[in-house]
């Protein structure tokens, strides 16, 4: 068993996600407590830049598997490709990003590999040579120390959690080509169809403008749009207003839709229930515009304002656009 951490780095059309990075900087962390390094594993379809980047956030050695089968991302595919190396490797630990991807990906090969898996975790550390993972648990309520028996250990990391580190341009990593194998793929995928043009996933955003009931319907989402325009931020929504059918599923915060980890989280007219804390509470930033001083979302604000949002939220926009014009 050797002291390494293996990072899965995912990539999309041939651009790293960001979580890769912070892995690659807490994984770097992880490794130096074991005596080891950190690794890599790249898996798609002609990624020849990919692994100088990988290098230059800290990985010492690159596996890539590059192959045609492997160009949209595949649970079956990913899964062969990576157990048929990962024995040889024998890393310590292996980290996946708690992305869509990394939650399809993740359970699929610790039951492969016949290990456990700490999901979604917002901490790690080594405590007496072993993984000490913290994941937040109850909707966000509590969070909990996980300590995995059986090797290799296995994380998902949230994305947004970790700082990434700083890249160092002359770094390099060995490059190891591993075999891709994609020949017991039965779920093939035919076509990926983006969401609308222009609009930035909320899980992948640095800033989030999200609008709740208080918006009142469809249209009332227009200056929750426009701030997030001036911001160059996603739009959220919270499950009351995607029940209402003011606005799709894929903008939905929360327990039953995405975990989001922004910069800065923006709510007009959220209450803050517990199940939509449960998506957003670990942002760093959170402002609260609501017309109900009592509401539960300015106990996890670091910024509230008490207001109507239509009067509130384009004041807040022109005040922005200004200090952004100078
Ligand atoms: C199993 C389960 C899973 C769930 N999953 C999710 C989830 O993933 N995401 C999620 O969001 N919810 C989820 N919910 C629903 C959750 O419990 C709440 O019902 C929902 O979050 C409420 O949405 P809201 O805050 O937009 O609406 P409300 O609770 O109705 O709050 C609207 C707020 O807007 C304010 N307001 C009204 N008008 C204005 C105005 N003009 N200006 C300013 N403020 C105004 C009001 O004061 C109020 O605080 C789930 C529930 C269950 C049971």
């Amino acid at each position: 068993m050797a002291n390494n951490v293996l990072v899965i780095a995912e990539q999309r059309d041939g651009v790293l996600k960001k979580v890769a990075f912070e892995m690659l900087g807490v994984g770097a962390e992880l490794a130096a407590a074991l005596g080891g390094t950190v690794e890599a594993a790249l898996l798609g379809s002609g990624l020849s830049d990919l692994p100088d980047a990988l290098a230059q956030y800290g990985a010492t050695k690159v596996y890539v598997a590059d192959d045609e089968g492997l160009a949209a991302y595949s649970s079956e595919g990913y899964t062969d490709t990576l157990a048929g190396f990962v024995g040889q490797v024998e890393p310590a630990i292996i980290l996946i990003g708690a992305t869509a991807m990394g939650m399809d990906l993740g359970p699929r090969l610790a039951a492969r590999l016949g290990v456990g898996l700490a999901s979604d975790c917002t901490a790690l550390e080594i405590d007496g040579e072993r993984l000490l993972a913290t994941r937040p648990i109850f909707a966000g309520k509590a969070l909990a120390k996980v300590k995995l028996n059986g090797d290799p250990q296995m994380a998902t990391v949230r994305p947004n959690v970790q700082p990434a580190p700083e890249p160092d341009e002359a770094a390099t990593a060995t490059v190891e080509p591993v075999t891709a194998l994609t020949g017991n793929v039965r779920a093939v995928v035919v076509d990926i169809v983006g969401a609308g043009e222009g609009e930035i996933d909320v899980s992948e955003a640095d800033v989030i403008v999200t609008g709740g009931r208080g918006v009142g319907g469809p249209e009332g989402f227009a200056p929750v749009r426009s701030l997030a325009k001036t911001l160059g931020a996603a739009v959220g929504a919270s499950r009351a207003a995607v029940d209402a059918g003011w606005i799709e599923h894929a903008h939905q915060v929360g327990q039953t839709g995405k975990t989001v980890t922004p910069n800065l989280y923006i709510a007009c007219g959220v209450s803050g229930a517990i199940q939509h804390l449960a998506g957003m509470r670990t942002s760093k930033v959170i402002v609260a515009v609501n017309k109900d001083p009592d509401a539960p979302i300015f106990n996890v604000a670091n910024y509230g304002i008490v207001g109507d949002l239509f009067e509130v939220v384009p004041l807040l926009e022109k005040e922005l656009r200004a200090l952004l014009a100078e």
